[in-house]
C-alpha cells in the first residue's frame, strides 16, 4: 500500500515514526561512534601507563621478568608481554613464552623498536578475542634491549556499546509510541476541519449551496472556509441566474404561437417548444435527445431537416402534416452557430398556415362564385339588348316583354350586390366590434318586420302569425336583427306553397329564441350543414326563380354571430322547416 493512500492520521504517524527513528539511529550511531572512540582512547591511555609502569619495573628490578609481568598484570588487569628486539618472547603474563611464536612482525612491536608508540587491534588466537595492543621500548645505554607490551581485550568496550545500543532501541520504541500519540492528536486537529470542509463540499456538489462553513482557527483553514463560502454564494447566485434565465426562456418558448425546434448536427432534437409539440403531435419532453428520423414521423419534414443541415443556410418550405388533422405548416430553418462560429445544427420555426390557406381557398372560391353569380344576369341582359337592337325593339309585343326581363335581371344584379355589400359590412363591423347592441323590445320589432311581408303573403294567400310575449326584451342591434328575421320570413314564404302559413314565435328562457316556422318544401338532411354558406342553394333554379341571391342565410348567420348567438335549423322535406335564432 502506498503511503499516499493511507488515512491522514496514519500518514502523520508514519512520518513522525520515521523522523524519530531516523533521529535516534543517526544520533545514536554518532554517539556510539564517539563513545567507542573515547573508550578506545581511554583504553590506549590506560595501556600506555601500564606499559610504561611495566617498563620501569622491568628496567629497575633484577628479578625474573616473568614474575614481574605476572605481578603487574594482576595489579593492572592487563596482559603484559616482554619481547626481545629479535622478536622472541621473554615473558608473558598469560602464556608460557616458550610456546609463543616470534613477535617480530607484530606492528606494535615494530613501532616500538622504531621508538614509536602505535596501538594495534587484532584477534588474539591465544585468548580467542579482539585485543588492543600497545608496546613501549625498553632502552639501556641508548639501545633498545626489549619491548614491553600491554594488551587488553576489547570485549569490555563491545559490552558497553551493546548496552548503549539497547538503550537506543528502547528510545526508538518510546519514540514510536510518542509519535503515535502525537500523530493521533495532530491528525484529529488537522483532519476535523478538513472533514467539515469535505462534508460542505459534498453538499455543494449535491446542489445545496445554503450551507456555510464557520471556522475560527487556524488561519489557513479560516481562509479556506471563507473561500469555500464565497464560492458557494457565487455558485448559488449563478444557479439562480441560470434558473431565472431558463424559466424566462421556457416562458417565452411556451408563449410562442410558432413552433420552435432546435436540432444538432447529428439530427438530434435539442429543444422543442409546446407549440411545435402540438403541431407535430409529439410530447416535447419525450422528443428531446432523440433523432429527428425517429421522432418526426413526417418524411417531408425529415427530408427538409436533412437538406437544411447539409446546406448550412436559410431554407423555407411549406409542408403538409398528415397528422393530427392534416395541417399545413410553413417550415423555415436557419443554421445554428456555436461560440466559435462553427456549425452546430439548425433552428426550425414552424408556422401553422392551415387557417390562412383555408381562408385563401375560401376567398378564391368566393370570387369564383361571385363572378359566376354576376355573369348569369349580365349574359342575359346582354342577350336581350342584342335581340332588341336586332329589331325586337320595334316589335310591340316582344319589345316591352324583353325590356321587362332586362329590368328583372338588373334588379337581380342589384340584389346580389346589395347582399354582398351587406354581408361584407356586417363582417367588417363584427371584426372591429363596431356593432352596438341596445336593449330592445322584441314584440314591436317582429310586428314591424312581419308587416312588411303582408303584400307578399297576401299575393300567395299565405297567413303570417306572430307569438311573442309582451315586454320581452333583448340586447340587440334592432336594424340587423330585423334584417335577419326578414331573410328568414322571406325564405319561408319563397319556399312554401301558396295557402300555407308561416309562424314567427319568440320566447324567453335562459336565452331569447326567435323561431320562424313554415310548412314549405323543407330541406333534405344532407344539405342542412351547408345551407348557411354563401351562394349555397338546395335547388338553384327554384332559388333564382324566386329571386334569391344565395346569400340570405349567410347574412343571417353573420348577424346572429355578431350578437354572440347561434342559428339552428330543423327541417323535413315536404313538411316544413324551423329556423331558430338564439341570442
Ligand atoms: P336564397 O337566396 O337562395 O334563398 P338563402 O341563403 O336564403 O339563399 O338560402 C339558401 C338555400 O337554403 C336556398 O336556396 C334554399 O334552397 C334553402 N332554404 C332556405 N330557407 C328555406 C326554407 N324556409 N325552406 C326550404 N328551403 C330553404
Amino acid at each position: 500500500m502506498r503511503l499516499s493512500n493511507l488515512r491522514l492520521s496514519w500518514n502523520i504517524f508514519f512520518v513522525f515514526l520515521f523522523v524519530i527513528v531516523l533521529c535516534v539511529v543517526v544520533v545514536g550511531e554518532f554517539a556510539l561512534h564517539s563513545l567507542h572512540d573515547s573508550y578506545l582512547d581511554a583504553q590506549k591511555d590506560g595501556l600506555r601507563s601500564i606499559a610504561q609502569l611495566a617498563r620501569r619495573d622491568v628496567g629497575m628490578t633484577p628479578a625474573d621478568p616473568a614474575l614481574i609481568v605476572q605481578q603487574i598484570a594482576a595489579d593492572a588487569g592487563a596482559r603484559i608481554t616482554i619481547v626481545l628486539p629479535d622478536g622472541r618472547v621473554v615473558a608473558d603474563s598469560e602464556e608460557n613464552p616458550a610456546r609463543m611464536e616470534n613477535h617480530a612482525n607484530r606492528s606494535e612491536v615494530q613501532a616500538a623498536l622504531r621508538g614509536r608508540v602505535e596501538p594495534a587491534i587484532r584477534f588474539s588466537h591465544t585468548l580467542n578475542t579482539d585485543m588492543l595492543y600497545l608496546a613501549v621500548p625498553l632502552e639501556q645505554g641508548g639501545k633498545v634491549i626489549a619491548v614491553v607490551r600491554a594488551a587488553r581485550p576489547l570485549s569490555e568496550i563491545q559490552q558497553r556499546e551493546t548496552a548503549v545500543r539497547l538503550t537506543l532501541w528502547r528510545g526508538c520504541i518510546l519514540g514510536a509510541l510518542i509519535a503515535a500519540l502525537v500523530s493521533l492528536y495532530l491528525a484529529k486537529r488537522i483532519s476535523r476541519p478538513i472533514e467539515r470542509i469535505r462534508r460542505a463540499a459534498e453538499r455543494y456538489a449535491a446542489g445545496d449551496y445554503s450551507n456555510r462553513i464557520y471556522m475560527t482557527r487556524p488561519p489557513e483553514y479560516v481562509e479556506l472556509a471563507k473561500s469555500m463560502n464565497r464560492m458557494a454564494r457565487e455558485m448559488d447566485r449563478r444557479l439562480h441566474e441560470i434558473t431565472r434565465q431558463r424559466n424566462e426562456r421556457d416562458a417565452i418558448l411556451a408563449g410562442m404561437r410558432e413552433g420552435l425546434l432546435a436540432v444538432d448536427r447529428d439530427e438530434r432534437i435539442v429543444l422543442i417548444n409546446p407549440a411545435a409539440g402540438e403541431m407535430l403531435g409529439i410530447t416535447p419532453a419525450d422528443a428531446v435527445g432523440h433523432l429527428v428520423q425517429e421522432t418526426l414521423r413526417n418524411p417531408e419534414l425529415q427530408r427538409f431537416v436533412t437538406h437544411a443541415l447539409a446546406a448550412e443556410s436559410n431554407a423555407a418550405d411549406e409542408i403538409l402534416l398528415h397528422w393530427p388533422g392534416g395541417k399545413m405548416v410553413l417550415a423555415a430553418s436557419s443554421p445554428l452557430k456555436n461560440g466559435d462560429g462553427a456549425h452546430a445544427g439548425l433552428l426550425l420555426v414552424l408556422n401553422d398556415v392551415t387557417r390562412l390557406r383555408r381562408l385563401e381557398n375560401l376567398r378564391r372560391e368566393f370570387v369564383a362564385n361571385v363572378s359566376h353569380e354576376l355573369r348569369t344576369p349580365i349574359t342575359s341582359i346582354k342577350g336581350f339588348i342584342e335581340t332588341l337592337r336586332d329589331g325586337a325593339l320595334s316589335d310591340p309585343e316582344a319589345g316591352p316583354r324583353f325590356l321587362e326581363i332586362i329590368a328583372r335581371q338588373a334588379d337581380r344584379l342589384n340584389a346580389i350586390i346589395e347582399d354582398l355589400l351587406a354581408l361584407s359590412r356586417i363582417e367588417r363591423e363584427a371584426e372591429r366590434h363596431a356593432i352596438e347592441l341596445f336593449p330592445c323590445e322584441l314584440k314591436p320589432l317582429l310586428e314591424h318586420t312581419i308587416l312588411q311581408f303582408a303584400p307578399q303573403a297576401d299575393a300567395r294567400e299565405m297567413k303570417l302569425e306572430l307569438e311573442c310575449p309582451e315586454k320581452l326584451s333583448v340586447r340587440a342591434n334592432a336594424q340587423l336583427l330585423e334584417q335577419a328575421v326578414s331573410n328568414l320570413i322571406d325564405n319561408a314564404i319563397k319556399y312554401s306553397q301558396p295557402g300555407k302559413s308561416v309562424r314567427v314565435a319568440a320566447e324567453a328562457g335562459e336565452h331569447v329564441s326567435i323561431r320562424v316556422i313554415d310548412e314549405g318544401v323543407g330541406i333534405p338532411a344532407e344539405h342542412l350543414p351547408r345551407i348557411f354558406e354563401r351562394f349555397y342553394r338546395v335547388d338553384p333554379a327554384r332559388s333564382r326563380e324566386a329571386g334569391g341571391t344565395g346569400l340570405g342565410l349567410a347574412i343571417v348567420k353573420h348577424i346572429v354571430q355578431a350578437h354572440g348567438g347561434r342559428i339552428d335549423v330543423e327541417s323535413k322535406p315536404g313538411i316544413g322547416s324551423t329556423f331558430t335564432i338564439v341570442i
